[in-house]
């Protein structure tokens, strides 16, 4: 049987394909020569699954969707600090070439307009890196996210280089600041180099799908790039992505995104797809027309916003029970699906409105898929708390799911491979094997 998700994707793009409105970016000459008509679309699964439909493999230009991975590239080599004291994240509600710095300070609003952007640019690599340096880092920076090689459109470049006063004109207020701290040419001519690398749908999917996976390719398996930064990056898109339409964009579509004045869209939903669409013809905010309509549909066919508040999951407690109810009791509390604050307050609740009567109780994690952070630091401070009441606290933790768990003062818990393995090991020998009862009722007073 064939896949489900081409036919979609083909007949979106069917849908979508007699709106020629929009025009090519104009001011770079070589990017208004390329053919307009050209419409692709592809999503790229978390396990390094790839679906597309249209112009797929054909190459074009990153640019600025080339912003949100420079930023990324300068967070993880120069950290928050050094990064944040230079360059915003306040949404700009401007054009992006717009030459418009914060008052006094001169730091750009946000990495994703050109001023943001040619200052992240400049702080990519090691302090020491000379421009040429600082370009290859780049390049080599995006390739990770792309999982290949990419290399730079020579035309391109050339062709922006020769009408870069907007750019150069950035620069030089940023120079005049001390934003920027080296010869501003350099730094634009760096920044166009990185805007000139050739990318296909294809690339740009998978790159929003690293980001999507928590900063790893999911095809080549490396980890590019630290969760930290990945949150940075991604909330930068959802807020200023768009330019002067991103409150539109939240809105409508939901994803944080990242337009380029060739053509191409990226969306990265975090936890499940990255999706890239090209079509050249942009709008009056430099966004690709067709592009904007792929994802609003997107969006609306599949419940891709971000803020569509999930179906309740099932219940994280799954049981509440007595294993063998004679003397050697165990209050067992089995656990399933993934588990995050809001569930792990459900376990603290079960446990803190009833307290256990049996001596024994075991936390069953068996059907736990998944245990955040803080899920598991509270559910370690609920056995601690347990031990410290007397009770003596099992894991049922086949999976390692919490791996060395320590509660810390005064808390203890024993961790053991399957339900039956931990009761037997209660079980005196003559007595009879374990049998399971259902008996919330019989559970003493909180
Ligand atoms: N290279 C382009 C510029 O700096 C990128 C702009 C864009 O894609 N929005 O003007």
């Amino acid at each position: 049987m064939q896949s489900v998700i081409p036919d979609y994707l083909t007949e979106v793009l069917a849908d979508v394909e007699s709106d020629v409105s929009g025009e090519p970016a104009g001011y770079i000459p070589e990017l208004a020569a390329a053919d307009p008509d050209r419409l692709g679309a592809v999503f790229a699964t978390l396990d390094g699954k790839i679906y597309g439909a249209g112009d797929v493999d054909t190459e074009f230009t990153i640019q600025s969707i080339s912003k949100p991975f420079t930023y990324a590239l300068a967070l993880a080599d120069r950290g928050f600090g050094p990064v944040l004291a230079k360059v915003g994240v306040e949404p700009s509600g401007e054009a992006f070439n717009q030459i418009s710095l914060e008052r006094e300070s001169g730091r750009p609003l946000n990495p994703m307009i050109n001023a943001g952007a040619i200052t992240a640019h400049s702080l990519v690599g090691s302090q020491e890196l000379d421009p040429a340096g600082r370009a290859e880092r780049v390049v080599d920076g995006l390739s990770a996210f792309a999982g290949r090689r990419l290399s730079i459109d020579d035309a391109v470049c050339a062709s922006e280089m020769e009408h870069a006063h907007r750019n150069l004109a950035i620069a030089h207020m940023l120079r005049s600041y001390h934003i920027l701290t080296e010869d501003p040419r350099g730094v634009v001519d760096g920044y166009i180099r990185q805007c000139s690398v050739l990318v296909t749908v294809r690339d740009l999917a998978m790159m929003a799908a690293t980001l999507a996976n928590r900063g790893v390719n999911p095809v080549s398996g490396d980890r590019v790039i630290g969760e930290r930064v990945v949150r940075q990056v991604l909330s930068v898109m959802a807020t200023c992505g768009m330019y002067d339409s991103a409150g539109d964009w939240a809105t409508q579509v939901g994803i944080p995104a990242k337009s380029g004045v060739a053509g191409g869209l990226i969306g990265a939903l975090p936890g499940q797809i990255g999706i890239a669409t090209l079509s050249p013809r942009l709008d009056a905010h430099g966004n690709s027309v067709r592009g904007v309509s792929l994802f609003e549909r997107f969006s609306s066919d599949m419940g891709l916003h971000v803020m569509e508040v999930p179906a309740s999951a099932p219940a994280v407690v799954r049981a509440n029970h007595v294993v063998d109810g004679g003397r050697h009791a165990v209050r067992v509390i089995a656990l399933q699906g993934g588990i995050r604050f809001a569930g792990a307050e459900r376990i603290v609740r079960e446990i803190v409105d009833a307290a256990p009567a049996e001596i024994k109780v075991a936390l069953d994690l068996t059907m736990v898929s998944s245990i955040d952070d803080v899920a598991r630091r509270m559910v370690l401070e609920v056995a601690r708390r347990l031990t410290l009441d007397g009770h003596e606290v099992f894991l049922v933790d086949p999976e390692a799911l919490v791996p060395d768990p320590d509660p810390g003062e005064g808390g203890r818990v024993t961790v053991v491979e399957d339900l039956q393995h931990a009761v037997r090991g209660l079980v005196d020998k003559h007595e009879p094997g374990p049998g399971s009862t259902s008996d919330k009722k019989q559970r003493g007073p909180a």
